[in-house]
C-alpha cells in the first residue's frame, strides 16, 4: 500500500530521491536531497528538504477528495507563508502543488546523537533517559527552552493564529549559537481565530500532550511554557492589550481543563 502511494508521488515529482520518514492518516512525509528548481550546488546537494504529500483517499468521492486535498494543502501553505512573514520560526516554503497535495519545504532540525530528529519530544526523551536525568531535566537550559516554546506560542496567538495540533513532536529544535531555538511544524489543522476559547484549547492540547509524553517532568515543563506564554504578552508594544488577552486566554484555559477533567471522569 505504501509502495503504491510512493509511486503516486513519484509520478508527480519524477526522478528525485525520496525517503519516507513519517506516515500519518492524512499525509506522508519524505526527506529528499533534491531542490525542485535551484541550480545552486549548496542548495542542491548540501541540504535536505521535506516533501509532505496528501495522497488521494479512495473512500472519498473523487471530486470531493480533490477539493479537500486542495483546500488542506493550500490552507497549510498559506499558514506557513503568514508565519514566515511574521518571522515566527517554521519551515520555509519551497514549492507547492495544491492539486496533487504536495508541499516542498525546508528541512528543520538535525539528528540527535541517537539518530532521532531534534524535535522537542526527542530532545526531552534523550535527556529523560540520560544518567543524571533529574539535574538535566530541571536545569536552566530546559527551563529556558520551555520558556521559549511558550513565547513562540504566545506570538502565534497574539497574531490570532491557532496551530490546532500542538505536541512536543510538532516543535522542532534548531541550533542557534549553541542554544536550541524552537520552530513549529505541521499546520494541517491550523486556523485563524481571535477567540480565547480557541487559544485555550490550543494550549490545553499541548499541556495534555506534555503530560502524556513527558509525565515525570510535565508539571515543570508546562509551568515554564506558560511563563513564556505570559512573557510574550507582556512586551511593551502590546501595552494593556497584551495583558488583557493573556488573562482572557488563561481564564478560559482553566475552564477547558475543568471540562477535560469532567469528561475523563465520565469516561
Ligand atoms: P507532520 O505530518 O507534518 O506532523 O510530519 C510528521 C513528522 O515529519 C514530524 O513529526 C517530523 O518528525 C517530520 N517533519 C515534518 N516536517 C518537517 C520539517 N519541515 N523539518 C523536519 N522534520 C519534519
Amino acid at each position: 500500500m505504501t509502495d503504491k502511494l510512493v509511486s503516486q508521488l513519484q509520478s508527480h515529482v519524477p526522478n528525485i530521491d525520496l525517503k519516507l520518514i513519517s506516515q500519518g492518516a492524512e499525509a506522508l512525509v519524505f526527506e529528499t536531497t533534491t531542490h525542485p528548481y535551484s541550480s545552486s550546488p549548496s542548495l542542491r546537494n548540501a541540504s535536505q528538504f521535506i516533501i509532505k504529500y496528501r495522497p488521494p483517499k479512495p473512500y472519498r468521492h473523487p471530486k470531493i477528495d480533490a477539493q479537500i486535498t486542495k483546500q488542506r494543502t493550500s490552507g497549510e501553505a498559506k499558514f506557513m507563508y503568514k508565519l514566515s512573514k511574521l518571522a515566527i520560526p517554521c519551515p520555509s516554503l519551497i514549492s507547492c502543488d495544491f492539486s496533487h497535495g504536495i508541499i516542498w519545504m525546508e528541512h528543520l532540525g538535525k539528528n540527535l546523537p541517537n539518530g532521532n530528529i531534534s524535535s522537542l519530544k526527542n530532545w526531552l526523551w534523550y535527556l529523560e533517559k540520560s544518567s543524571d536525568t533529574e539535574a538535566r531535566c530541571s536545569g536552566d537550559d530546559v527551563q529556558q527552552l520551555c520558556f521559549e516554546v511558550g513565547k513562540l506560542i504566545g506570538r502565534l496567538h497574539l497574531n490570532d493564529m491557532i496551530h490546532g495540533d500542538l505536541t512536543s513532536s510538532n516543535i522542532i529544535l534548531e541550533e542557534q549559537d549553541s542554544v536550541w531555538a524552537p520552530a513549529l511544524i505541521d499546520f494541517g489543522l491550523s486556523s485563524f481565530s481571535g477567540l480565547p476559547e480557541d487559544k485555550a484549547v490550543d494550549l490545553y492540547v499541548l499541556e495534555r500532550a506534555v503530560d502524556s509524553t513527558h509525565s515525570d517532568f510535565a508539571q515543570s515543563y508546562n509551568a515554564w511554557i506558560l511563563q513564556g506564554y505570559e512573557a510574550a504578552h507582556e512586551l511593551k508594544r502590546f501595552k494593556k492589550f497584551g495583558k488583557k488577552k493573556h488573562l482572557e486566554t488563561i481564564k478560559r484555559l482553566e475552564e477547558v481543563r475543568l471540562r477535560g477533567r469532567k469528561r475523563s471522569m465520565l469516561g
